[in-house]
């Protein structure tokens, strides 16, 4: 059964006032009403087209509704462009059983309030699924960054698995020299009705998969689906500061639309490759350096290397024990205008051989302690 729209029935334009409506009513009702027609049966199917249409369109709450419902496509096809009916592919998983959400669900999301009215045409039980235009499959990832370009900021590639159109047909499904046929299903329309009463709900032609045609061979590469895995290589700008568990939505990356819909996106999750010489703490960057005994015991100046490749000189003050931690303002992570600092920790280093002038040395300096050695 075709969608039957009530507008078309009373043959009334969209915007015509309450008063128009009820003129056009009594006049089509007048013309088609059963007495008037006795015996016949298409002016008496007309006559009940005519009273469903009426008391939808006559009634200022309902006809607010069914408008709707039409703006958001229930009716003609095309998927709902308000909350509530996509995310269920956004993230690369369909919600509710077998694929398709109930209309109930959808309902309370996006619709609000037309459940009476929706319950009411189709016992409750119907089901829907939007049929038109939908956003492609958002693919979500983790991406390991070298330590040095999370912190102060780079490039890393990514490669990303994702559908795309098949690159053998073009994403039409048909094999090489097959011709594509209006779908003996749907009629070319890509959707097939269901529902009884006034009007009937779409849903995608299950054989075409909404396309309104089928070829007269499949593509032997992607089976007709006209849509292939593939492998995409992007680079990605990671900012500044980045840490493991901070999150990025790269818009229009992720699988191809769905019915001419916008492509989806891919959603990434950092991961910080831990680094031998550098360790982050919050916006502070911790770097180890040694010093020898001699060193921390008298005092020494030590020079470390910064991120951005600078090298910077400080102080290490005499009596410096292993482990100290030493602060040098505003050389750590920059992130949205605030400063971390470079933490230079000691690690004092005991010689483990002395020969010759050091070793005396040593032993002189152990004698005026009077230690035992
Ligand atoms: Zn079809
Ligand atoms: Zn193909």
């Amino acid at each position: 059964m075709a969608s039957k729209d009530f507008y078309n029935v009373l043959g009334v334009a969209e915007k015509a006032s309450a008063d128009e409506i009820k003129k056009q009513y009594r006049r089509l009702a007048k013309q088609y009403h059963p007495d008037a027609n006795k015996g016949d049966p298409k002016a008496a199917e007309r006559f009940k087209e005519i009273s469903e249409a009426y008391q939808v369109l006559g009634d200022e709450k309902k006809r607010k509704q069914y408008d709707e419902m039409r703006r958001l496509g229930a009716f003609d096809g095309y998927s709902p462009s308000g909350a509530g009916a996509r995310g269920g592919r956004a993230s690369g998983r369909t919600s509710g059983p077998a694929g398709g959400a109930s209309f109930e669900e959808f309902d309370i999301g996006g619709l609000g309030g037309l459940g009476d009215l929706f319950s009411s045409m189709f016992g409750g039980g119907a089901r829907q699924r939007p049929s038109g235009p939908e956003q492609g499959q958002s693919v979500e990832t983790t991406l390991e960054v070298p330590f040095r370009i999370a912190a102060v900021g780079g490039k890393v590639p990514i490669d990303l698995e994702v559908n795309e159109e098949c690159r053998t047909c073009q994403g039409t499904g048909a094999a090489r020299g097959a011709q594509l046929k209006t779908c003996p299903e749907c009629g070319g329309r890509g959707t097939i009705s269901f529902g009884q009463g006034g009007f009937a709900v779409n849903r995608p032609c299950p054989m075409c998969l909404g396309k309104g045609k089928i070829p007269t061979a499949k593509c032997p590469t992607c089976g007709g689906s006209g849509e292939q895995r593939a492998h995409r290589k992007i680079n990605i700008t990671v900012p500044p500061g980045t840490d493991t568990g901070t999150k990025m939505r790269i818009k229009g990356q992720g699988g191809r639309g769905i019915r001419g819909g916008p492509p989806g996106d891919v959603i990434l999750t950092f991961q910080v490759k831990p680094d031998a010489q550098w360790a982050r703490e919050g916006l502070d960057l911790v770097v180890r350096t040694e010093v020898n005994v001699a060193q921390a015991t008298l005092g020494s100046k030590v020079t470390v290397d910064t991120l951005d490749g600078k090298r910077v000189s400080i102080r290490v003050p005499a009596g410096t024990p292993s482990g100290k931690r030493l602060r040098v303002r505003g050389q750590g992570i920059d992130k949205d205008g605030k400063h971390g600092d470079l933490i230079v920790e000691v690690a004092v280093v005991v010689p483990d051989k002395l020969t010759g002038e050091a070793e005396r040395l040593m032993k002189a300096f152990a004698e005026a302690l009077k230690l035992e050695y």
